[in-house]
């Protein structure tokens, strides 16, 4: 059984209705998590977040929402 790190399905951001919102990802960062930020395929939430929280953030520069 593999787990996504990305997860497949992604809301649209209620603020502005941009699809494709960045997987927000709280906790210490994995090396993989660190590589996939700065990729630009995740972003980091924080490592005193909440662990099992995710969440969403708006990839619009001028909205970046996270829901
Ligand atoms: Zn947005």
């Amino acid at each position: 059984m593999t787990e996504s790190l990305f997860g497949d399905e992604s809301p649209d951001c209620p603020q502005c209705g941009a699809e494709k919102p960045l997987p927000l990802l709280y906790g210490i960062p994995s090396e993989e998590m660190i590589m996939a930020a700065k990729l630009g395929q995740i972003a980091l939430g924080g490592e005193d977040g909440p662990h099992s929280r995710r969440a969403w953030r708006c990839q619009t520069p001028q909205c970046n929402y996270e829901f």
